[in-house]
């Protein structure tokens, strides 16, 4: 099946850049050397050692997690044509990953550009608003996606050999 999205002229496939990688990898250093090394010197009443392991990666992990999430916002808002900045302000501001669960409820389609006018078009449309670029190969009928190969709609059953040929089979001949 050929998926719109893989039309997008995205350069960078990766999600996560490296710049929150590292920040993250420092969050948790940082984190576990306060825990481990910083807060045991200021108080005298140690919890036990399984707790303190497991309480102490915890935060690190989660503190990690946290940067990682900014970084992945600041890759995935562009591709949906929605403001990075905004919304990693907003996954700074609000506590506990409220955030970034608000932004995952909120966020666009995704959308990327037409291989023939570069016009942005989201993942789910069949033809360019601009220049009629077939993007997704669809049924004649009832004009839902279907695979290339497919002989029948999986929607409304139409025999899809009979539509003209470019209803069909013109992205594969692109
Ligand atoms: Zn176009
Ligand atoms: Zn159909």
């Amino acid at each position: 099946m050929r998926d719109p999205q893989s039309i997008s002229v995205n350069d960078d496939a990766r999600l996560v850049p490296v710049w929150s990688i590292v920040v993250a990898i420092a969050a948790f250093v940082l984190v576990e050397y306060y825990f481990w090394l910083i807060l045991p010197t200021q108080t005298h009443h140690l919890a036990p050692i399984g707790f303190r392991i497991y309480f102490n990666l915890s935060w690190g992990v989660l503190a990690s997690l946290y940067f990682l999430m900014v970084g992945y916002v600041s890759k995935d808002a562009p591709r949906r044509a929605m403001s990075a900045r905004f919304w990693i302000a907003i996954c700074f501001v609000m506590p506990g990953g409220i955030g970034a669960v608000l932004y995952f409820l909120l966020r666009q389609p995704e959308v990327s550009r037409c291989p023939a006018c570069s016009t942005h078009v989201q993942s789910d449309f069949h033809f360019c608003p601009q220049c009629d670029y077939h993007l997704a190969a669809n049924c004649g009928n009832c004009f839902r996606t279907v695979r290339a190969t497919d002989q029948f709609c999986t929607r409304c059953g139409h025999e899809l050999a009979r539509d003209q040929m470019p209803a069909r089979l013109r992205v594969l001949g692109q």
